[in-house]
């Protein structure tokens, strides 16, 4: 299986069974979250002053907060993860390295870690099932077409979700087509990749 990782759909898989798409955990939890960074800023002393009864209780709920959706993630990961890995004996998959710049987005930083923590989640059962799993360099895996291999001049945007080669007219979805990449890169078969069943022993 390939797979590819995003902000839409949390993983892409060159199987269409395998997709996982983004959590919405978050959604409310992180809403939450601000309410309590906000109050942490409103009740926050001044430099060598102890901290308040009032900002000690704002940082403990937020701490709560955070805990628990790192537990949905890594949740939601592993039930994944363990279908992923059922189903199949060969993992191609995205060596993704989470950016977390300053300038990105709530939403981008979400999924950044929903993507650490299934990728994390992924290769330790994996591991724990011996399964093959290759890691993918993630250079230009958007911008290459899985059929003919060709090297799209310039990167697509974000907006663009179909990938549509120049040089042999295949048209696949953005994703898929990522994916596909991740097999083809890592030596896999594309053609036999959803056929495979890992062996009963
Ligand atoms: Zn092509």
């Amino acid at each position: 299986i390939g797979i590819d990782w995003g902000v839409r759909e949390t993983a892409t898989t060159t199987s269409d069974a395998h997709d996982l798409p983004h959590a919405e955990h978050g959604k409310t939890a992180a809403e939450c979250l601000a309410r309590y960074q906000r109050m942490m800023a409103r009740r926050r002393t001044p430099k060598n002053r102890p901290d308040t009864a009032g900002y000690r209780k704002a940082r403990k709920a937020a701490a709560k907060v955070s805990k628990k959706i790192a537990r949905q993630r890594q949740d939601t990961g592993r039930k994944w993860a363990k279908n992923v890995v059922r189903d199949h004996d060969a993992l191609a998959v995205e060596d993704f390295k989470p950016k977390f710049l300053a300038k990105t987005t709530m939403a981008r930083k979400a999924a950044d870690a929903a993507i650490s923590a299934t990728k994390t989640a992924l290769v330790e059962m994996a591991r724990k099932h011996g399964r093959t799993v290759h890691l993918v360099h993630p250079a230009h895996t958007t911008m290459d077409c899985a059929y003919c291999g060709a090297r799209a001049k310039h990167a697509l945007p974000l907006s663009e979700r179909t990938y549509t080669c120049t040089a042999c007219g295949a048209v696949s979805p953005r994703d898929k087509n990522s994916a596909r990449v991740m097999l083809v890169r890592a030596g896999l078969n594309p053609a036999s990749a959803d056929l495979v069943s890992p062996s009963p022993c």
